[in-house]
């Protein structure tokens, strides 16, 4: 049961991380001069782990003499248990994600602070070989995945008819309006049928506060299989970038699929230097 879910609400799910946090040595090093102190760095650290605990000194100057012997692991830990998070705002990774729903898409767009998105928009691409997403359960319920197949079927045609019908607009309208707009016009009108189930992409940007605070409240809801699907291949690919950020997380399974389990936030894996 739990293989057959597993593969209809995670095979298509695609996340590609396009860029991530990097830490200017150069610039830093030019500050730490000016400031004739210096920076004991942590043997195998991250550059996002790097630029938090940076930003972190920064703030109380505890470079130099000043610096304790806690490696980058230990400083980063803290200041989460402290609740400085605000330093972890300068490290962030951007992540396009393709093969989802637009109801996952809505949900995700809801969170505002420190996100930053671009979706591909119904109203400019053509949607008519638009692939829609079963959800994981129906493949249990033969009965239940055929009215979602022929609802869908259905969504398609109908998202077909109106654009050839409305295409009509595009002549009548050519003197009035431009030919873009009239084009938006008639996606607009078109799109209205098509579901939450419709794929989609997006690119979305976050710093490290923003994503765990997304792992946190949305990885770990046992009813959202999508979302904890997402959660947990976001979470697979920005551990290994910063694990000192992200060590506190740790990927558990239900029987349909993988859910975000937020631990303590507690010193893992690497000693000090
Ligand atoms: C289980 C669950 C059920 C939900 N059900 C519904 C629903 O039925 N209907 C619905 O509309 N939404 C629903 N949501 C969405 C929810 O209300 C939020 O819009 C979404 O989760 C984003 O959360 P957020 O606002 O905390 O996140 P973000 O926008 O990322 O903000 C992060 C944090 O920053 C602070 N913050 C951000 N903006 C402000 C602000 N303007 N003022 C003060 N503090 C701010 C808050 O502390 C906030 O928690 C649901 C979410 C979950 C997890």
């Amino acid at each position: 049961m739990s293989k057959n879910i597993r593969s209809e609400s995670s095979q298509r799910v695609r996340i590609y991380l396009v860029s991530r946090p990097s830490l200017n040595i150069t610039g830093l090093q030019s500050f730490l001069s000016d400031e004739k102190t210096e920076w004991r760095r942590t043997h195998r650290a991250t550059q996002a782990e790097e630029l938090v605990e940076v930003s972190g000194r920064v703030c109380y100057m505890s470079f130099g003499e000043a610096q304790s012997p806690r490696d980058t692991n230990a400083y980063i830990d803290n200041l989460i248990a402290m609740g400085h998070e605000s330093v972890l705002e300068h490290a962030s990774w951007t992540l396009l994600i393709s093969g989802v729903t637009r109801a996952f898409t809505h949900q995700l767009v809801r969170h505002r602070a420190g996100f930053s998105f671009s979706q591909l928009s119904q109203q400019y691409h053509d949607e008519t070989t638009a692939e829609f997403i079963p959800p994981g359960h129906l493949a249990q319920y033969p009965a239940a995945r055929r009215a979602w197949e022929n609802a869908v079927n259905n969504a398609r045609t109908a998202y077909a008819e109106i654009l050839e019908t409305l295409n009509a607009m595009e002549a009548d309208q050519a003197h009035s309006i431009q030919k873009r707009e009239v084009r938006r016009a008639i996606r607009s009108a078109a799109r209205s049928v098509l579901p939450n189930a419709t794929a989609t992409k997006i690119m979305v940007t976050a710093n490290a506060r923003s994503w765990r605070y997304f792992l946190k409240t949305r990885g770990t809801i046992p009813g959202d299989l999508e979302m904890r699907n997402v959660a947990a291949r976001v979470l697979e690919i920005l551990r290994p970038e910063a694990p000192a950020l992200f060590s506190d997380f740790e990927v558990s399974e239900l029987t349909d699929g993988p859910i975000i389990v937020h631990t303590a936030h507690s010193v893992k894996g690497r000693s000090a230097t």
